[in-house]
């Protein structure tokens, strides 16, 4: 078997954010396996054959990369952003282990890309200078008291929280049911970022309070990151431009005493 297998990062938008390391396995792929609009933004080339799939049958897809590699081809999986942050590698790797033990000698490698929460990051500053996780909202996997319970969670502890796949035609009200909870836990005026398709020609970057965020749900889709900020994260106003955000590296309180009463 000389196939071999690539999970490859294409960064959130542009070209430009995409690594020459995932580029050259671009290059040297015989064949491209992934959702149809992630493969329009390659270009065709002569004996590269593309896979396109939609976005719901990752593990088919997964499962056909495998077969492919399996029959001795050069296969790069593509994803949006990065492959292992709610995405394809995962995938492989489910169908890897559930799959034919002689894909086990099979090459695989994982080029990084620019995930969607530090792209967005970049854009507004430095909202993820102290400690931050990131929770997938779609309750497609997981079921929703899974998520609520991690917000809480993560609430009560004061990380910066990114929020991916926060809406959805068929999830249209999670994203207001987070929030709510945020506003729960956190001061009206926290920072919250929404941040559309960055790095694309459509991209924006909204900087709202929580209370305003909580308002605006409805306006984010799912080509939004929404990251809400700690008890320290703030704004740096820049008269009639966009403020930065950022959250300063040091803490000086505790978590437990701001959000539960206890030390
Ligand atoms: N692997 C991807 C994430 C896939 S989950 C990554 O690393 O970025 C899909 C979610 O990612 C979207 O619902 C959105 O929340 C976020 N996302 C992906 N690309 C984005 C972009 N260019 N701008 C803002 N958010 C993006």
């Amino acid at each position: 078997m000389s196939g071999s297998l690539t999970i490859v990062g294409l960064g959130p938008g542009e070209a430009h954010w995409l690594t020459p390391a995932a580029e050259a396995a671009l290059e040297a792929a015989s064949d491209l396996v992934g959702y149809g609009p992630y493969l329009d933004r390659i270009p065709e080339k002569d004996g590269r054959t593309k896979h396109a799939s939609d976005n719901r049958v990752e593990i088919d897809r997964a499962g056909h990369a495998l077969r492919l590699a399996a029959e001795g081809r050069t296969v790069a999986v593509v994803s949006g952003g990065d492959p292992g942050v709610f995405a394809m590698a995962a995938a492989v790797f489910e169908a890897l282990e559930a799959g034919d033990p002689a894909w086990l000698s099979l090459p695989i490698t994982v080029e990084p890309g620019i995930t969607a929460m530090l792209a967005s990051a970049a854009k507004a500053g430095a909202p993820l200078g102290g400690d931050f996780c990131a929770i997938s909202l779609s309750d497609n996997l997981k079921p929703w008291e899974v998520v609520t319970a991690r917000l809480e969670a993560v609430l009560a502890a004061d990380f910066v929280i990114c929020l991916y796949n926060p809406i959805s035609k068929a999830r249209p009200w999670q994203l207001g049911a987070a929030l709510e909870l945020a506003a729960r836990h956190r001061a009206a005026d926290t920072p919250v970022i929404f941040a559309r398709a960055v790095g694309r020609a459509d991209e924006s970057l909204r900087i709202l309070t929580l209370a305003e965020a909580v308002a605006a749900a409805a306006t984010a889709d799912m080509a939004t990151l929404v990251t809400i900020g700690a008890s320290s994260t703030r704004l740096i106003a820049r008269g009639s431009d966009r403020p930065y955000v950022y959250t300063p590296r040091s803490v000086t309180k505790s978590p437990c005493v701001t959000s539960q009463g206890r030390t």
